[in-house]
């Protein structure tokens, strides 16, 4: 790293996160630069999550492509006091990223050693499993479509292929299979930069209980850039897609034994698919819940996988077309044209089109009693 100038250091001193005004961030974001050197970039952006539930006016964001670049930019924010965190895609629901006027290093542009980002591992003899090796910010489709071409495919993971393996791993991002662990668990060596910059190199054999606690990290345990993960030999299945309306749910075996009898079940909800008209119309007006709904209406989307061997039957109730009331239609539209029963390499199912899934939406009801605010005043005084 570049000897930092005096005045970066003062200004760093002096720097708040929260408070901080434009040109005060401007002056960081030249720091930081003199404090990393030529590469990679510091921009100042601004940042949302994919839900928009985490939004900053002011990150100050680097994308390297190296391992030697991810610690100039761990030192410079080092140096500069505040907070560095990776950024996979953002899909993380919640607050899980350094927040405005802190490090957001992008691990979009990262790569292996000869510029490669996936690379399956050579057959070991003894060896059980096939491996890759992965730069963390490859996302789960890139490395699906990588390993495909030599006849592999990773694990059941999260249900888009948007999210990276370093962020998946953070948030011990999971599918609908009981009997499988988080994605993490198929993680069988890891290198990444540590809080001091430096590069450290874990794996299973030798360091089990560090491997443990990087499955479920939540972006704390230092910038992880290159993961070595199990796969398996392509499968071919057979992939079910069954509509049933909720009440059949509510059914005490029902879900037991879909869980039991099948390798992997999910099931999506877009409530409100069976209001009325008039029903709909009261949501609009009111913003409140119809009291004439009968929830056990709704249709619900159960997919289902299955080795070939093991086809099952299903009554599928879906509607011929989208009904013309309903709520979230355009993801009620695209889980409506999945087909009923196909069977294909476990590849090409993997992942449901980001389209089908419901918007989290959230009405706002407003209680006012005077008594909380009144209570909340007394906290802060002892505080
Ligand atoms: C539509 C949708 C569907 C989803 N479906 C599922 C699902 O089926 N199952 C499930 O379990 N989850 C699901 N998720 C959640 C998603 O899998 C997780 O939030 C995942 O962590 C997002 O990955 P990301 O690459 O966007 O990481 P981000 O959200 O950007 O980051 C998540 C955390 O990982 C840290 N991080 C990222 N990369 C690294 C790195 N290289 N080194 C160190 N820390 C790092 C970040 O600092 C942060 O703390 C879904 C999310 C969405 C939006």
């Amino acid at each position: 790293m570049v000897s930092p100038p005096i005045s970066c250091l003062y200004a760093c001193l002096l720097f708040n996160p929260d408070i901080a005004t434009t040109p005060q961030l401007l002056e960081i974001q030249k720091c930081l630069q003199e404090f990393i050197g030529p590469a990679p970039t510091v921009q100042l952006e601004s940042f949302s999550n994919w839900e928009g539930s985490a939004i900053y006016d002011h990150v100050f964001v680097t994308k390297p492509r190296t391992a030697e670049e991810i610690q100039r930019t761990v030192s410079a924010a080092a140096t500069c006091g505040i907070q560095v965190r990776a950024v996979g895609n953002a899909h993380t629901a919640d607050q899980v990223w350094g927040g405005r006027g802190h490090v957001h290093i992008n691990m979009s542009e990262l790569t292996l050693e000869g510029g490669k980002r996936v690379i399956m591992q050579p057959e070991i003899a003894g060896k059980k499993v096939a491996s890759v090796k992965v730069a963390a910010g490859v996302t789960l489709a890139e490395l699906n479509n990588e390993i495909a071409k030599h006849g592999h495919v990773f694990h059941l993971g999260p249900l888009i292929g948007e999210v990276t393996i370093g962020g998946a791993i953070a948030t011990s991002a999971h599918s609908g299979f009981y009997h499988e662990p988080s994605i993490g668990g198929y993680m069988t060596r890891v290198k990444l930069v540590d809080g001091r910059g430096d590069i450290r190199e874990f794996n299973q054999n030798s360091d089990a209980d560090v491997l443990k606690a990087l499955r479920c990290h939540l972006g704390l345990l230092g910038i992880l850039f290159e993961i070595e993960l199990e796969v398996i030999q392509q499968v071919v299945v057979n992939f079910q897609h069954v509509f049933t309306p909720l009440r059949n749910l509510f059914s005490p075996t029902v879900l037991r034994d879909l869980i039991l009898e099948n390798d992997f079940v999910n099931m999506f909800y877009v409530p409100y698919n069976s209001l009325t008209e008039e029903e709909a119309k009261e949501v609009t007006h009111t913003g409140t819940v119809p009291r004439s709904w009968d929830s056990g209406n709704d249709l619900v989307l159960i997919r289902i996988i299955n080795q070939i061997s093991a086809k099952r039957n299903f009554e599928d109730e879906r509607p011929p077309s989208v009904p013309k009331i309903t709520y979230n239609k355009v993801a009620f539209e695209v889980q409506l044209s999945y087909p009923v029963s196909v069977v294909k390499n476990l590849t090409d199912v993997l992942f449901l089109n980001i389209l089908g899934i419901p918007a989290v939406d959230s009405m706002e009801y407003v209680t006012v009693d005077p008594n909380f605010t009144n209570g909340a005043a007394a906290m802060q005084i002892k505080i």
